[in-house]
């Protein structure tokens, strides 16, 4: 007999499910798109347990006949393409004709649809890809999918589902996309019945921006358009100021399709031109408008990654575009200084700390370090950044006279790098790698001897954030406390900061906080355990608070930040692991000379 055979309609449903449908998210992302390709003006959405047990997407789009909706969901049955030259130019955001009979096979699914031209509406229940019930309903013109307890025939996928918060910030991340490429679409989205975001219809990319993004960047986001024969590129982009550890908040569209491209990311960094520090991302959304048939969606079942058959052009075209934002933006000198460039005031004079010391604060008692914040391992020239020069307290003038360390300075480099002399070695020092070890060992000891301080504001900040971040932020709101920041929610998705570690200078508080809210929702897996999470924070406050690159050191600062150095547990590298230190002995500088081989 023969083994090889055709697979049953259910179970290639199933296996083609394994690949849509990954976890709630993605049944989310097929039912919206599928509005939006209805021509829906607003949709609603409705998410129970994760959606793990309920979601429900309805929309006022064309709705479906009958006869359609039970074509639609067999597999491969889709209104959207005809003929293998569609495939080519597709228009829509499905076109594969799997997701809705995919989704069917791992759930209990219902399908209420009715046409404008219908009195009414055809109701399809389906469970587990068996067709339960066809009957006639009332319902208004557009179309509804409800999906409940998905995976419930397929156990090993479900075991897979995290956990409820887990499943809902990815839903949270698909929703905020697809609002964020449609900003004439109106979005409701209510979670366990409560109506957590509402985008009103017809917004327009700047204001669905900001209500994405979160009115925190308000101020700080530029638009702009760049046209070229038959390319367009329209979007927003943040202030060099306005960045994030990841490029989770830096969105692009291809034809409306939320898309990530490596060199679409690239084309906007390079837009930047260097202002935005290494290791973080700017914020925005980059809409690309290009012929159909000029890329290639069908590269992966998800639809999320694409080909552009000629991306030169349009990466040209995003750089350009971000680029003259950005320009424009710093012309309008009065308001970009005041958003973004802290003014650089040289002190006065190295004698007079009093003028510094309103906002140093010392770790310890024993510790005559004051702590300004720099941006973490940035390379902007001195002129453009916030404080920094201001980094040691008065007893520096005690640490010249008894240098305790066994350098010899000889001066610094590049702004960045400190040269000294040790026994008979040559010594390159990075100093924001240095002095970030030094904090971080401060605020680690502090930590574990629970002594942590808490400075309070004499303003509260406010944060207000969008509502995936809001989830976040309250759900490490005590981790948090345990750090020395006090906030407290203050309604809907906003916060107020009332308190910070006593060591953060307020104008850096809330990009501080949103990195450590960043590092909490990596840490939404269950493989990074909270005792990590605070290291991965002790770390981020510690980059925060060191003494940048492009930095003019006193002598008699370099002299201290070495000796604190030699005094850490870890003195050769900073927490992320970069060396602090480069050392070159008599034998290593023989060799570079070739006077020995
Ligand atoms: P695809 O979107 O790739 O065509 P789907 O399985 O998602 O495949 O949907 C199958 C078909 O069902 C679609 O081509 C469309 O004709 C119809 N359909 C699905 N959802 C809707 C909706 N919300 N409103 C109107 N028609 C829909
Ligand atoms: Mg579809």
């Amino acid at each position: 007999m023969a083994k090889v055979r055709i697979l049953p309609e259910i179970l290639s449903n199933q296996i083609a499910a394994g690949e849509v449908v990954q976890r709630p998210a993605s049944v989310v992302k097929e039912l919206v798109e599928n509005s939006i390709d209805a021509g829906a003006a607003s949709i609603t959405i409705e998410i129970e347990k994760g959606g793990a047990s309920l979601i429900r997407v309805s929309d006022d789009g064309s709705g479906m006949s009958r006869d359609d909706a039970l074509l639609a969901i067999e597999r491969y049955a889709t209104s959207k393409i005809r003929q293998t030259s569609d495939l080519f130019a597709i228009s829509t955001m499905g076109f594969r004709g799997e997701a809705l009979p995919s989704i069917a096979s791992v759930s209990k699914f219902t399908l209420v649809t009715r046409t404008q031209h219908s009195n009414v509406a055809t109701k399809i229940e389906i469970a587990g890809g068996k067709i339960r019930n066809v009957s006639d309903a009332g319902a208004p013109a557009g179309t509804m999918v409800e999906v409940r307890h998905l995976f419930y025939n397929t156990p090993a996928r479900r075991k897979f589902l995290k956990s409820e918060n887990t499943e809902l910030g990815h839903i949270a991340d698909i929703v905020l996309a697809i609002a964020l490429g449609n900003p004439e679409i109106g979005l409701r989205f209510f979670v366990n019945t409560r109506l957590v975001k509402h985008f009103p219809c017809g917004q327009s990319l700047f204001q669905r921006a900001v209500a994405v993004l979160g009115k925190d960047v308000i101020n700080n986001l530029y638009e702009f358009e760049s046209l070229a024969q038959d390319i367009s590129v329209t979007g927003v982009c943040s202030n060099p100021s306005v960045t994030r550890t990841s490029s989770g908040r830096l969105y692009f569209f291809v034809n409306n399709r939320v898309v990530y491209d490596r060199g679409l990311v690239a084309a906007v960094f390079r837009g930047y031109d260097g202002r935005v520090m290494k290791g973080r991302f700017p914020v925005g959304a980059v809409m690309i408008e290009i012929p159909f048939d000029r890329v290639d969606v069908n590269v992966h079942p998800c639809k999320r990654e694409i080909k552009l058959f000629d991306p030169g052009p349009v990466y040209q075209l995003i750089t350009r575009a971000v680029s003259s934002a950005i320009l424009k933006a710093q012309e309008n000198i009065t308001s970009y200084s005041r958003i973004s460039v802290p003014e650089f005031h040289e002190p006065e004079s190295q004698d007079s700390p009093k003028a510094r010391f309103n906002w140093e604060v010392s770790l310890d008692e024993s510790c005559d370090v004051v702590l300004p914040v720099c941006e973490p391992c940035d390379s902007r020239p001195a002129s453009q950044q916030g404080h920094g020069s201001r980094y040691f307290s008065a007893s520096h003038k005690e640490s010249v006279q008894e240098p305790g360390s066994g350098f010899n300075i000889l001066g610094q480099i590049m702004g960045t790098y400190i040269v000294a002399e040790k026994d008979t070695s040559l010594v390159l020092v990075d100093q924001h790698a240095a002095h970030e070890r030094i904090v971080y060992e401060k605020l680690k000891k502090r930590h574990e001897k629970a002594g942590v301080q808490s400075q309070s504001l004499l303003v509260p900040e406010t944060l207000e954030l969008g509502h995936r971040d809001a989830d976040i932020l309250a759900g490490i709101l005590s981790g948090l406390s345990e750090l020395g920041f006090k906030i407290e929610p203050f309604g809907g998705t906003c916060f107020l900061i009332r308190a910070v570690p006593g060591l953060v200078e307020t104008k850096n508080i809330k990009e501080l906080v949103t990195d450590l809210m960043e590092l909490a929702s990596e840490a939404c897996a269950p493989s990074l355990p909270k005792h990590k999470w605070l290291d991965a924070c002790l770390i981020s406050m510690a980059c925060h608070s060191a003494v940048r690159a492009n930095h003019k050191l006193h002598h008699a600062e370099m002299v201290k930040l070495l000796e604190d150095l030699e005094k850490c547990d870890n003195p050769m590298h900073c927490p992320h692991g970069r060396p602090t230190m480069i050392s070159f002995d008599k034998n290593d500088m023989e060799k570079l000379f070739k006077r020995v081989v």
